[in-house]
């Protein structure tokens, strides 16, 4: 009893953490219960770890650019069940990525684009399931936490966001590029 107790207040102070890997986005993660998002499917440790990353973005690393890359990333890696709101979900955020890596767009139109989608229900009927990629050989949040300056942070959100769309690209380009077409076409 005694040691039990020893052993899990040593892995609470992080020295004995057991990892696993996320399901969704396969990084390696702490083995925790916890909170996880609604219709975005993740272990609880990468949520915490998402969580992690998103408040040095909130503090040190403040830059509403960057920011909205983590977001959109971390959201299609997790893309949850092909339910309605998962759909719309990584759908829109996977117009913002394309928008982003494959048109130039800068991170400042993303808000007014996002609320373009919101606000559309016909065009959000029409966004399907997309069926996701592996993500075995992509960069994920762990990769992200490494950065030890807002330069490096900067950076690694960039080749993240990168290495992510790259396999979605190989497999959805087609229909993503359907749906970039009937955003604008109203
Ligand atoms: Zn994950």
């Amino acid at each position: 009893m005694e040691r039990w107790t020893r052993v899990r207040a040593r892995a609470k102070g992080g020295e004995m953490e057991t990892v696993i890997r996320c399901f969704s986005c396969r990084a390696l993660v702490p083995d925790i219960e916890g909170p996880t998002h609604r219709y975005m499917t993740t272990a609880p440790g990468c949520w915490k770890l998402y969580g992690d990353l998103l408040a040095r973005e909130f503090s040190d690393y403040f830059d509403r650019d960057i920011h909205g890359l983590t977001v959109d990333t971390y959201a299609v890696t997790h893309p949850g069940e092909p339910q309605r709101v998962a759909i719309q979900s990584v759908d829109a955020h996977l117009l913002r990525i394309y928008f982003r890596l494959e048109k130039g767009w800068s991170g400042e139109r993303a808000p007014a684009f996002m609320k373009k989608i919101v606000e559309n229900d016909e065009l959000k009927e029409q966004f399907t399931w997309l069926e996701p990629p592996l993500f075995e050989d992509v960069m994920n949040v762990t990769d992200v936490l490494t950065a030890r300056d807002f330069e490096e942070h900067k950076a690694l959100v960039n080749a993240w966001a990168r290495s992510v769309w790259d396999v979605w690209k190989d497999k959805h380009l087609e229909s993503i590029e359907m749906l970039a077409d009937k955003v604008f076409s109203d």
